[in-house]
């Protein structure tokens, strides 16, 4: 152990016991390394982190009931993966309809096959502003005639047009978005620390 290390003998052991049977890939420490470089954490900063880092529940062990607990709260609606089950099968047979390549046409042709994000005009594609399902969900659309009747799902000012790579940026920004606004208390607490979220 070097003789200048700022860690005491305790707290060495205790990390040394936090990170036991972890253990990060290759890519993951590269990564760690390249981030960490030349960056001088403020003592505010230092403080959240460990904060946070306190009440984090990585390498905890937690009860069989509340294992039990976590995985009913995870499971189907409540779950971020979940996509709302018929309703994405009724999705995938409308965006297969005329309407939904009609309303994507006059997209394009309106923001000139652009993507008015970056301007490039390779691999356009189409996003919706209001979420496609959101709003067969607000007029509890069950069938695709009902679907062609609805006047928003075609409203060409719900939609824009991006590239391949700022749509799945986009995408992922709204996906955190909403994983934020569904997570609990305590997730929003952390992210405060964090500064992630005002
Ligand atoms: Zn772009």
């Amino acid at each position: 152990m070097c003789k200048n290390s700022k860690y005491s003998k305790e707290s060495i052991l205790k990390m040394s016991l936090s990170h036991k049977g972890k253990c990060h890939s290759l890519e993951t420490k590269e990564k760690m390394s390249k981030s960490h470089k030349g960056k001088v954490f403020t003592e505010e900063h230092k403080r959240k982190i460990g904060l946070a880092n306190s009440f984090s529940l990585t390498g905890r062990t937690m009860s069989e009931e509340t294992r039990r607990k976590m995985s009913i709260a995870r499971s189907g609606e409540k779950n971020w993966k979940w996509k709302g089950g018929c309703e994405l099968v009724l999705s995938r047979k409308i965006r297969k309809c005329f309407e939904y390549s009609d309303w994507r046409r006059k997209i394009l042709i309106r923001d000139n096959h652009t993507c008015q994000e970056c301007r490039t005009t390779k691999n356009p594609q189409v996003h919706h502003i209001k979420r496609f399902l959101v709003i067969l969900k607000e007029y509890n659309i069950k069938t695709v005639e009902q679907a062609i009747e609805c006047q928003e799902l075609w409203d060409i000012n719900n939609g824009i047009t991006y590239c391949k790579d700022c749509h799945r940026y986009i995408e992922n920004q709204d996906r955190l978005k909403r994983k934020i606004a569904r997570s609990n208390s305590y997730n929003l607490f952390v992210l405060y620390l964090l500064n992630l979220v005002e």
